[in-house]
């Protein structure tokens, strides 16, 4: 990791970072944070509200990373100074929820069961998020098998497709299964971004060592995940906290060599909206774009911050939200947008109700089942 010090002053970092983009303010882009603790330890400023603000309006995209040519690492230096920072109610809560996903989604479940009675139609928080699934989730060992299998692999789901959008990680195990892999899903633990973001250090490491061991336990090829934000976590930032990561493996990679006859349909306009994790970490954006065209769907890359951004989302609701306005402006023609990222699904339905927005494994899933022959798939 470069130190602060190294921070030139280019400004490179700052075009692409979207909370500079809406607060328009030095002190809320990527140089004006790591002057700020700069600021801070050596003791020129204090830890006021106003700090605290320009560091929790980080979404963690990685964007200034990408972009930085000298490789600063931006996001550890925010993580490591939430680290030291007092917490909130809203940190607090992403640090039960990180623990005990399945009570907080219950307890979510049935407060918006109570709001759809009393039929409240805005509630703030509730109408950004579809009713979880609590029936079909991660949380014990899932085996499926094939007769003659070519490898066996792993996937970890992550909390959104895990409790809300089940049909995400429904789609990656009938596609692994068709690719001829024995598909495990172990009974797993949130990835620990939400609790690294809140500032919880050591409770992240204690997760992650908790994943790397039920992982480390099977004999697998790899970890397939259709989260890019967990693909980043328990890949790289895992190695940063506790010194070894998992082995992700790439969807796409597995698609080579294979398939000729599939052919989807996509009439209309089809975007491709590439998550900020999935562009700026796992790098495999262009590759799914190819993906997606061996299976007949030509779709435009879109690449750009949803402003979801967990906890982000969260303590700043309305830039939030003006983020994801330039998003539906920017979306305005599309017939179907494809992501490859479950939280930006939920942070773009949210405001397209009407659209139709599906994670690529969801769409090869449907294009697979209209080919395939009589029992094929297990
Ligand atoms: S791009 Fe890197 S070196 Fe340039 S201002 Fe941003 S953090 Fe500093
Ligand atoms: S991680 Fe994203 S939001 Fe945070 S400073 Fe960098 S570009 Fe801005």
């Amino acid at each position: 990791m470069n130190l602060l010090a190294e921070c030139n002053k280019c400004g490179k970092c700052k075009e692409t970072c979207p909370s500079y983009q809406i607060f328009l303010n030095e002190s809320f882009c990527p140089r004006g944070r790591l002057r700020l603790i700069k600021a801070l330890q050596e003791n020129e400023i204090t830890c006021e509200k106003s700090f605290k603000n320009r560091i929790f309006s980080c979404l963690l995209c990685g964007s200034c990373e990408s972009c930085c040519p000298l490789n600063i690492d931006v996001t550890t230096l925010i993580y490591e100074t939430r680290t030291k920072m007092k917490k909130g109610v809203f940190q607090y809560l992403f640090k039960y929820f990180s623990f005990y996903p399945e009570i907080f989604f219950s307890i979510f479940s049935i407060l918006n069961h109570i709001k759809n009675s009393l039929n409240i139609k805005n509630l703030p928080y509730f109408n950004r998020f579809p009713s979880p699934n609590i029936k079909r989730q991660a949380n014990f060992l899932q085996v499926y098998s094939r007769l003659k299998p070519k490898g066996r692999i792993a996937i970890f789901s992550g909390c959104s497709s895990n409790y809300l959008m089940p049909s995400i990680t429904e789609s990656l195990i009938y596609i692994l299964n068709w690719l001829n892999y024995e598909v495990i899903v172990p009974k797993q633990h949130c990835c620990a971004a939400p609790l690294l973001a809140a500032g919880f250090k050591k409770e992240a490491v204690k997760l992650a060592k908790k994943n790397v061991e039920i992982y480390k336990s099977f004999n697998i090829d790899g970890v397939v995940t259709p989260c890019p934000t967990c693909a980043h976590f328990i890949e790289d930032v895992y190695k940063e906290i506790i010194g070894q990561g998992l082995n992700v493996l790439r969807l796409a990679d597995l698609f080579e060599n294979t398939l000729e006859e599939f052919k989807g349909d996509s009439n209309g306009h089809v975007f491709f909206h590439v998550s900020c994790h999935t562009f700026n970490y796992v790098k495999d954006a262009d590759n799914i774009l190819k993906l997606l065209k061996k299976f007949g769907i030509d779709a435009s890359k879109k690449t750009g911050c949803c402003g979801f951004g967990g906890i982000f989302s969260f303590l700043f609701e309305k830039q939030s939200m003006d983020i994801l306005k330039k998003k539906v402006l920017e979306y305005e023609k599309a017939d179907m947008i494809i992501s490859s990222c479950p939280n930006c699904i939920i942070q773009l339905k949210s405001a397209m109700k009407d659209k139709k927005i599906l994670h690529y494994v969801e769409v090869i899933k449907k294009i697979l089942l209209k080919g395939e022959k009589n029992g094929k798939v297990i």
